[in-house]
């Protein structure tokens, strides 16, 4: 199922340049309805089901239906991120809630290295990945 936009809960970022959903969808799929500061999906056969926006979204608005193998069908799911977990809610179809808190990250929020700490590669025609050839422990990564 694709995600949805709840307008009760949605407050359209308060009206900034590009709301959050907007800016983190990876299919450009959530728009922003001027008129009512309500967000909505507006391709909801492209949604690959990726979270994003679920996650992202600060008021917990955008709802999605999980899959089947991560809780029983028609169930909702609703994260609450906060700064070092992430806090799962599914409502059943009987109303029933059930909570999952599992920690995200091992580091400061805003101190992890995006290269790893390795020297990367900036030769964009190399045949080398971002951080390769030193991340594999080689001088130099062999081609054809
Ligand atoms: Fe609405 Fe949430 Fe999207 Fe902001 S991120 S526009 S609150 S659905
Ligand atoms: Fe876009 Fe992913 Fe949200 Fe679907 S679940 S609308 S693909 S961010």
């Amino acid at each position: 199922m694709p995600s949805f936009v709840n307008p009760e809960k949605c407050d359209g970022c308060k009206a900034l340049d590009k709301t959050a959903c907007q800016y983190v969808c990876p299919n450009d799929l959530m728009m922003l309805n001027p008129d009512l500061m309500k967000a909505y999906n507006r391709e909801p056969e492209m949604c690959w089901e990726c979270y994003n926006c679920v996650k992202i979204c600060p008021t917990q608005a955008v709802e999605i239906r999980g899959y089947a193998d991560f809780v029983p069908l028609g169930a909702t799911v609703t994260p609450l991120r906060s700064t070092d977990s992430i806090l799962w809610t599914v409502k059943f179809r009987n109303g029933s809630l059930k909570r999952f808190k599992f920690p995200i990250r091992t580091t400061p929020e805003g101190e992890a290295k995006p290269d790893g700490g390795f020297a990367v590669q900036d030769d964009i025609n190399s045949n080398a990945l971002y951080s390769e050839p030193e991340a594999l422990g080689l001088d130099e990564v062999a081609t054809l």
